[in-house]
């Protein structure tokens, strides 16, 4: 069911880095197949996971900041267009500029046009999911812009020619051995007697980034919050990176997705205790910036906001599916879901993997372009049970499919085999005298899997189950049967 928001009816779809070119069980069928990059997920998942159980068990009102969390969204998203009026009002106010983009190709020509009226040819960047959806550095690229990412991990990302994998972490699927590697191989000046030390991996990116901060003249960031009363625009992190581009250049030019406004300080309150506990298992990030329009004399002279839907306001007009834009891109859910730790983020096509990733990107694009993200999950429900704002991603992962399946059978009169076997459970279920004979036929199947006790191989329409799984041999007794012999 949806309801009537009053938001306009042509609200448009999200374009830009949301959709992966093949479906997700062909692309996780690779990633399956590459056991090192197993192994670098399996290790880093479970050391953010232990981090944040730590620090998250600290606190005896954990539950009560997740509720809270959960309650300020909703209430931001219900009066969504009140809130972003505001904050425009407060950023113009304080000598910022505000720019409203409606998809991915207009954020990305506004900001290729601030940047040309700068007369730079090149730019610094603080890591941001935003600017990774809308493909801003391909775009900045195509008008002879050099965009420079300062985020270690992102760093690593460009430098290997390679995709983010991870929200939080986009460099997760690399171990340090690797990144040595891509270091001497594509790092100017870089000491060839490195070694694959984290220390010294850092002091490498460190002094190659250094000259590059030193010598721009705008900065590209996204923002983890604004705050409409105030407004205030915030960047989370950890490096310091963030720190040295949001206040060494002249221009700093900042896209955030709508969702992320906040009304009030209060508000934000919640969130920068929620936030580094549930991404970093940490208690504080070590940066907070927080930059209010222009203060001369002190940090950039110009500062623009371009405020991004690409896909929102289509998704804010469900107002259960919504529920994905109230996601704080902590990542928590991505490091305890069993489908994420094996297939990494590159499986999802999308730059959001993971369950918020499979929830996010079929509504930010339509559920029909991103149509198999729904089924990327075993519904166990530990995305759910992480998430520092509580998002039922489960609940909404089953009402995507159910989506979809309804646009397969309008689209197509011919059912599939799911469907199939689905009615031909439902009649026999129907009628106990079919079951109790179903049940012993299905003892047939005992003369298969003695030795493993799995059926690696059924007949269609059920073969579509064994082609992905194994199914469990028939026991020799049926409950029906074992009740009798019990219970006479
Ligand atoms: S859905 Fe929740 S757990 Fe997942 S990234 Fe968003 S806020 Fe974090």
């Amino acid at each position: 069911m949806s309801t009537d928001l009053g938001l306009p009816r042509f609200a448009p779809r999200g374009v830009g880095h949301l959709r992966g070119e093949r479906s997700f069980p062909a692309a996780a069928r690779d990633a399956l197949a590459d056991s090192q990059l197993r192994r670098n997920l399996g290790h880093a998942t479970s050391t953010i996971r232990a981090k944040r159980a730590a620090v998250v068990a600290e606190r005896a009102d954990w539950e009560e900041l997740r509720a809270a969390g959960e309650a300020i969204k909703a209430a931001t998203m219900a009066r969504l267009d009140e809130h972003l009026e505001r904050l425009e009002a407060e950023v113009t106010r304080r000598g910022g500029a505000v720019h409203w983009a409606r998809d991915a190709e207009e954020a990305n020509a506004i900001v290729t046009r601030l940047v040309a009226a700068t007369g730079s040819r090149e730019v610094v960047k603080v890591k941001s999911m935003a600017t990774r959806e809308i493909g801003l550095n391909e775009a900045l690229a195509a008008a002879g812009v050099d965009t420079q990412e300062t985020d270690l991990a992102e760093l690593i990302v460009q430098l290997g020619g390679d995709l983010p994998s991870h929200i939080l972490v986009p460099a997760i699927h690399r171990n340090r051995a690797e990144i040595r590697e891509i270091f001497l191989r594509e790092m100017p000046g870089v000491d060839p007697a490195l070694t694959d030390e984290p220390r010294r991996l850092a002091m490498a990116a460190r002094s190659y980034l250094r000259e590059r901060f030193l010598r721009a003249e705008v900065a590209i960031s996204g923002a983890n919050f604004g705050v409409a009363e105030t407004g205030s625009l915030l960047v989370v992190e950890s490096e310091g990176n963030g720190r040295m581009c949001l206040t060494l250049p002249r221009t700093l030019i900042t896209v955030m997705g709508i969702e992320k406004v906040v009304p009030s300080w209060a508000d934000l309150e919640v969130f920068l205790q929620l936030l580094p506990r549930s991404s970093t298992g940490e208690r504080m990030n070590p940066y907070t910036s927080v930059w209010t329009g222009v203060t001369p004399g002190d940090g950039p002279a110009e500062v623009h906001l371009v405020l991004l839907d690409n896909g929102r306001t289509a998704t804010l007009a469900d107002d259960v599916g919504r529920a994905a834009l109230h996601c704080i891109k902590c990542s928590a859910c991505l490091n305890v879901c069993p489908v994420y730790e094996r297939t990494g983020g590159h499986a999802y096509g999308s730059v959001y993997p993971g369950p918020i990733g499979a929830v996010l990107s079929p509504q930010l694009t339509g559920v029909e372009d991103n149509a198999s993200l729904p089924f990327a999950s075993s519904l166990c429900g530990a995305c759910y049970e992480v998430c520092p704002v509580r998002i039922d991603i489960p609940s909404l992962l089953v009402r995507l499919r159910a989506q979809h399946v309804e646009a397969r059978r309008e689209a197509s009169r011919v059912p599939s085999a799911e469907a199939v076997a689905m009615a031909a459970a439902a009649w026999t279920m129907a009628d106990p005298r079919r079951f109790a004979a179903a049940e012993k036929a299905s003892r047939l199947g005992r003369v298969f899997g003695r030795r493993s006790g799995q059926l690696t191989t059924l007949p269609p329409p059920l073969s579509a189950w064994t082609a992905g799984r194994d199914a469990p041999r028939p026991p020799a007794e049926t409950f029906r049967e074992w009740w009798a012999r019990e219970r006479g």
